[in-house]
C-alpha cells in the first residue's frame, strides 16, 4: 500500500490526511508549528464526529483507527517511503516555493506531488523540482470527507501518467477529479472569491447583514451555503491571501480585496479556525 505524505496540518492537511488514512493509505503529516501537531488527533476526531452527524456514509469511519494510521512529525523523515505527497501548506508563494524546494531533495524520484491551493500557479512551483512533469495541481474542496469533487490541475508540464495516477488515487479515496488548466485560481476560486469578496462589500457599505446576504444564496438560488458562511468556512486569512494572489496575477480590480475583510483579519477575525468571522462558533 502506498504511503502518502501530507505536507501541512491545517484546515485542508488534517482532512487530506484523515481521508487518505480511512481508504487505508499509511499516512505522515507534517507541519512546522508543534501546537498544530499536538492539536491535530483532536481536530481529526472532531471532525469525524461532526461529518458523521451530517453524512450516514461517513458511519464506518473510526477515528481511532484513522489517527493510528497517521505519523504526526515536524520532519520530513519518511518522505522517502511516500509515492504521493500531498502539499497543504499556508497560502503562501515564499512557504510553498520553500517547500518545493526541500521536497526535491527528499522524496523519491518515483514519487508524484500534489498542491493543494486556491489559487497560487502550479507550473511556478512545478519549475522548483527535477521532475515538474511529475507535479499536478490537487485542489480539495472543503470539507473534504463531504465533497466528492476534486478540481486537479493540468501545469505546463504534468504528464499523461501523472494525469492517470491522480484519477486513481483520486478514485482510491472516493473522490473524482475534474481536470481543468493551470490559470490563476482555476476554475473554482476565480469565481467563488468573486462572490465571497463582493459579499464582504456588502457588509461592509452596511447593505445588508451578513445572514441576510447568506439567506438570499441559500434560499433564493438553493446553494448550500452562502458566501460569507463560506469564507468563514475557509479562512479569511485564506481568502485574503488568495485574493492577493489573484489580483497580483491578473491586475484586474475586479479582484481587489475588500478592505473589511482585511480589517477582520487584523483584528484576528480569521472564521470557523478562530472562533469568530462574520459569525460567532
Ligand atoms: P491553514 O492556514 O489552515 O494551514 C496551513 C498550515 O501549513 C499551518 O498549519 C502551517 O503551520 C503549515 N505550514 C506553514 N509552513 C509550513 C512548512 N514549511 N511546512 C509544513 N507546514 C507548514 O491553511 P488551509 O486552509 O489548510 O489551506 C492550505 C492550502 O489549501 C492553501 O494553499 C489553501 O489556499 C488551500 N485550500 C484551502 C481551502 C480551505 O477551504 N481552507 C480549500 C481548498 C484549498
Amino acid at each position: 500500500m502506498t504511503v502518502i505524505a501530507v505536507v501541512g496540518a491545517g484546515v485542508m492537511g488534517v482532512d487530506v490526511a484523515a481521508t487518505a488514512a480511512h481508504y487505508g493509505y499509511d499516512v505522515i503529516l507534517k507541519d512546522v508549528n508543534r501546537d498544530v501537531l499536538a492539536e491535530a488527533p483532536a481536530i481529526i476526531r472532531r471532525n469525524i464526529r461532526s461529518y458523521r452527524m451530517v453524512s450516514p456514509a461517513l458511519k464506518e469511519w473510526k477515528a481511532a483507527e484513522i489517527i493510528d494510521r497517521i505519523t504526526f512529525t515536524d520532519t520530513y523523515d519518511g518522505f522517502e517511503k511516500a509515492g504521493w505527497i500531498i502539499e497543504n501548506a499556508t497560502e503562501d508563494w515564499d512557504v510553498k516555493s520553500a517547500i518545493f524546494k526541500e521536497l526535491n531533495g527528499v522524496c523519491s524520484p518515483g514519487a508524484f506531488l500534489a498542491v493543494n491551493t486556491s489559487c497560487i500557479s502550479i507550473t511556478k512551483l512545478a519549475a522548483l523540482v527535477s521532475r515538474p512533469e511529475r507535479v499536478i495541481g490537487m485542489h480539495f474542496m472543503n470539507p473534504i470527507p463531504l465533497k466528492e469533487a476534486v478540481e486537479t490541475v493540468r501545469a505546463f508540464h504534468t504528464s499523461d501518467e501523472t494525469i492517470v495516477a491522480s484519477e486513481a488515487l483520486l478514485r482510491s479515496m472516493g473522490k473524482t477529479g475534474i481536470l481543468v488548466r493551470d490559470f490563476p485560481g482555476f476554475v473554482s476560486n476565480r469565481l467563488s472569491h468573486l462572490f465571497m469578496n463582493e459579499a464582504a462589500f456588502l457588509v461592509q457599505d452596511q447593505v445588508a447583514e451578513p445572514a441576510q446576504i447568506d439567506a438570499i444564496f441559500k434560499q433564493g438560488y438553493a446553494h448550500r451555503m452562502g458566501p460569507l458562511e463560506t469564507a468563514d468556512l475557509i479562512g479569511l486569512d485564506t481568502v485574503v491571501r488568495s485574493l492577493e494572489v489573484l489580483y497580483q496575477n491578473y491586475q484586474d480590480p475586479k479582484f481587489r480585496c475588500c478592505p473589511l475583510l482585511r480589517q477582520m483579519v487584523d483584528a484576528g477575525l480569521y472564521g470557523r479556525k478562530s472562533g469568530r468571522g462574520f459569525y460567532q462558533y
